[in-house]
């Protein structure tokens, strides 16, 4: 995850084939088992972040 937007937000990447998503998280953003949609897998996968840091949840 490294597309700083100007807001200080990010663009969550895909676990898998390491695109952009359309889901963006902010430094204090915490997701705990969250959807994450990717557009070019197209599939859902669960992941948890925090402070940018994203695991891939089971
Ligand atoms: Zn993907």
């Amino acid at each position: 995850m490294n597309s700083k937007q100007n807001d200080g937000s990010r663009w969550i990447c895909c676990p898998v084939c390491g695109s952009k998503t359309r889901t963006k998280v902010y430094e204090d953003t915490v997701l705990v088992r969250f959807p994450l949609y990717c557009q070019k897998c197209k599939r859902e996968m669960r992941v948890d972040v925090v402070q940018f840091k994203m695991v891939k949840s089971n």
